[in-house]
């Protein structure tokens, strides 16, 4: 039989026809396009107001709704006076936000003019699916705080013709993928034009003298804006007009394409935007993960073109005004290529300019411990490029300076110099209006913009904790019975079959959320470990649980797949289906009713993989309670009374033994510590305890989550000092940078003459005791370096019986005296100021005022 398929007639083009609408109503197309929409329920309701049907049927997009109105129904609106003032009172309210001075106005001249925000996914709203898991919502709500903050950060990205694709079941429980193509003319995204009115293009040369051109979309994210470049034009052949065609992130040519195009290519695109619309050029790049890390190379070629830079003072530039966040401490996070790949688009034909491609090369290079010589390793890159770098929470930030640090050979864990940060969430987008409501009117409106007055969550009154968190579970329920219908009858199940669904869940029932992406280290199945142990949690008759269950598997995971199957199929058993889920096509819309509706949100990584974790801290926001394996953010903030951590069995390597251990605790757990005390009603039927907690984990880490917290971070740890470092390494003509590149050549060739001669000290007598002082004196020798190209100094700390050092502090010598043939003294004081083992030693690091940090060139020579 022939298939269907083959019947359909194909439009040749396609277009959105876009509305046109009557003057009294013209502010709603900026209210549509300005993405600030996403976090400000007011407006949403001033649309959905204007059509609730419609509303519903466009899944809530501005928009959209305005497209699919009829020029009656608008031109009726156009004659309703108090429709059209609130519509005046909504643009008036954009325009004052867009004005507003905000925190950033008050840091002054140092803060850069401009930051670059590049990342290879942003997660803003679900009407634009451009992200598939934590990563690009991260991005987002990086964007959303900079925009409320006043931060001027530019977002640039890529378009995705398809986005992240859409999960469906089979219906044995098998994950389907489907890609639906999104038309960019109905969405909220307008092109980059050259004053012409033509679309502005930037080109990216391919091998084998191919062009790769794309055009820029714009979206505006309240104050700020987000450029995506788009493959998709014209002047392409088919196979670069492919290349922003979905969100499939791992590596393979497809994925270094499109790496090149957002790095290289983003650059152009910000060049261009800056060019036609007079905004500054940023003076901080943010390279938001390493698969933005090409943006480091072209800065380079253009500071070689530009400012007639050798390649070393160009990367020096480049360097002083980078900053890298690393994300993930699970290698199949990482993006690596094939060196022959980065040699096929870096050299030969497409060699840029002043880039010769072995230093590309050498930029990625795994030349430490452990690394594969054939691979060009996109965050190793990142780290070389850019002078500061962090991970994102304080644990992983130390896993990620073990990780890495063999790019800093001579340094221990603890001096390699990447940072953290943790993560935050955008409470405008992630809390549900009612938590918003409660806060507004027992605490003030202050709660949300400032993120002060958390502490003052006790006034609000226990019934009305309650009866919110019972709004927003039976919400939930009632979503998760409209989508396991929608999902049932795709699975091939006829209507009359799905009676059961409607008593699915119970809006009273102590409910779990899990939803994650869903590869291996997230451990999706791990309630799964002792089925029978679940199913009488399920069906504890006094106590029951129930369980609301997402994720998707990357297309190309079988594993993740195989997970998601085993996880259905246990949600299909008739015997346990009313208490357990699993909802296909987790998402951005799909999680603003999950987190808020559920009272505990379950996660269970294996430590340490969870770099951060954001999920936990969304559903804190909305009054619900963690539980949690102590990895990523929680490792960090969890206080003992403000949720549970699971116990983890880190000593033990067989994973087998290890998954037993873990799930029994967390059984254990759920029985014992939640459900009991969920389920501890006083005499008003409320669980005083468990509110109680509510209460502490609000005011515990309400104000700790706020990505507003995150970016202001960011802002002061690494972005004033990077666009300080910026610029003065490029004032006068870049005299700085050509000085820092001569200084590190000189320095590297002639390290090799430096040497601890000998160490003196005097004060310590035979019985030592605190508050004795030493005195140091360190006999150097520095060959042809200058005392002032070193900083000496002394280590000290606990030692072990074998004489390892746990350095705890470091004291710095100063010059005393220089002596014939490179030979100096050295001198300084150490108090004791701790009992038990001590040691010390004596140290010789680089030093010059462009290091960020004493360890930047992975040199040091010990006594
Ligand atoms: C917040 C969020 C994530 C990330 O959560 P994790 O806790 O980091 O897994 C993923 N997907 C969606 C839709 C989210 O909203």
């Amino acid at each position: 039989m022939r298939s269907l398929r083959c019947e359909i007639v194909r439009a040749i083009r396609r277009f959105t026809v876009r509305t046109v609408l009557p003057a009294a109503l013209a502010p709603l197309g900026e209210l549509a396009s300005n993405l600030r929409w996403s976090w400000h329920k007011p407006t949403r309701d001033l649309f959905e107001s204007m059509d609730p049907a419609a509303w519903a049927a466009v899944h809530r997009e501005p928009g959209a709704l305005l497209g699919a109105l009829s020029t009656e129904r608008l031109e009726e609106l156009a004659g309703d006076g108090a429709f059209v003032q609130r519509v005046e009172a909504a643009a008036a309210d954009l325009a004052e936000y867009l004005r507003r001075p905000g925190w950033y106005a008050e840091l002054g001249e140092g803060a850069p003019r401009a930051v670059a925000y590049f990342s290879m996914e942003f997660g803003i709203t679900g009407a634009l699916p451009q992200y598939s898991g934590g990563l690009g919502i991260l991005a987002g709500d990086h964007l959303k705080s900079a925009s409320d903050l006043g931060v001027p950060i530019v977002g640039v990205g890529l378009f995705y013709a398809t986005g992240y694709f859409k999960q469906s079941l089979s219906r044995d429980g098998w994950q389907q993928e489907t890609y639906p193509v999104l038309d960019p003319d109905g969405l909220p995204l307008a092109l980059l034009r050259e004053a012409d009115g033509t679309p502005a293009r930037i080109t990216v040369d391919l091998p084998g003298g191919r062009t790769l051109a794309a055009r820029i979309w714009k979206a505006q994210v309240g104050r700020v804006p987000l450029l995506l470049l788009d493959s998709d034009v014209e002047d392409n052949d088919d196979a670069a007009r492919g290349i922003t065609d979905r969100l499939y992130g791992g590596g393979g040519e497809h994925r270094l394409q499109q790496e090149l195009l957002c790095g290289v290519g983003g650059v152009r695109a910000l060049r261009a935007w800056s060019r036609l619309t007079g905004a500054p050029e940023p003076e901080v790049f943010h390279m938001n993960e390493g698969h933005a890390g090409f943006l480091g190379i072209e800065r380079v070629r253009e500071q070689v073109a530009g400012n007639g830079l050798t390649f070393d003072e160009a990367l020096e530039a480049v360097r002083a005004s980078t900053v890298f966040t690393t994300h993930t401490p699970v290698p199949a996070g990482i993006d690596r290529f094939g060196r022959d790949q980065i040699e096929l688009y870096f050299g030969g034909g497409n060699e840029l300019p002043g880039v010769p491609v072995q230093r590309v090369l050498a930029l990625g290079a795994e030349d430490f411990p452990g690394g594969d010589p054939h691979v060009f390793n996109m965050a190793v890159m990142g780290l070389r490029m850019a002078q500061r770098a962090n991970g994102v929470s304080q644990l992983h930030g130390a896993v990620s300076r073990g990780m890495f640090q063999g790019l800093w050979r001579g340094f221990d864990a603890p001096e390699v110099p990447i940072a953290s940060i943790t993560n935050g969430v955008h409470a405008p987008t992630w809390v549900a209006p009612e938590v918003v409501a409660m806060g507004r009117q027992y605490i003030g409106p202050q709660l949300l913009r400032s993120g002060e007055g958390f502490e003052k969550v006790d006034q609000v009154p226990d019934e009305e904790v309650w009866r919110t968190r019972r709004v927003l579970r039976a919400r939930l329920v009632a979503d998760a019975r409209t989508r396991l219908k929608r999902s049932w009858l795709q699975r091939g199940a006829s209507e009359a079959q799905l009676g059961w669904i409607k008593d699915v869940l119970d809006p009273d029932v102590l409910t779990i959320g899990f939803a994650r992406r869903v590869p291996t280290y997230k451990r999706l199945t791990l309630m799964l470990r002792d089925p029978d142990r679940l199913k009488q949690l399920l069906l504890d008759p006094e106590r029951p649980v129930q369980l609301v269950i997402a994720g998707k598997s990357h297309p190309a995971d079988e594993t993740g797949k195989r997970l998601i199957q085993q996880m259905v199929r246990f949600t299909d058993d008739p015997a346990v289906r009313h208490r357990i889920v699993f909802l296909p096509n987790y998402d951005i819309t799909m999680a603003l009713t999950l987190y808020p509706g559920c009272d505990v949100w379950l996660n269970n990584p294996l430590r340490p993989f969870e770099a951060c974790g954001t999920s936990g801290m969304k559903a804190a926001l909305n009054g619900g309670l963690n539980l949690s394996i102590l990895d990523g953010w929680w490792d960090e903030w969890f206080d003992g009374a403000n949720g549970w951590a699971i116990p983890t069995a880190d000593g033990v390597d067989d994973p087998d033994h290890r998954d037993d251990i873990e799930a029994a605790a967390l059984y254990d757990l759920v029985e014992n510590s939640v459900a009991a005390r969920f389920y501890d009603r006083d005499e008003r039927g409320l669980p005083a305890r468990w509110i109680e907690m509510v209460r502490h984990t609000l005011a515990s880490l309400g104000p700790k989550v706020l990505a507003n917290r995150m970016v202001q971070d960011y802002v002061q740890q690494l972005y004033v000092p990077a666009a300080t470092s910026g610029r003065a390494a490029l004032a006068s003509g870049a005299a700085a940078a050509k000085d820092l590149a001569a200084w590190k050549g000189q320095l590297r060739t002639r390290w090799s003459g430096v040497h601890v001669d000998h160490v003196e000290s005097t004060g310590v007598g035979d019985s030592p005791q605190v508050g004795d002082v030493v005195d140091v004196r360190a006999f150097v020798s520095l060959g042809e370096l200058g005392a002032d190209d070193v900083a000496v100094e002394v280590v000290h700390g606990r030692v072990s019986e074998s004489d390892e050092l746990t350095a705890a502090g470091v004291v710095p010598l100063v010059h005393a005296e220089a002596y014939e043939g490179g030979r100096h003294r050295f001198e300084g004081r150490l108090v004791l100021r701790q009992t038990g083992p001590f040691g010390y030693t004596v140290r010789i690091l680089p030093r010059h005022a462009g290091l960020a940090s004493p360890a930047e060139l992975g040199l040091v020579v010990n006594a």
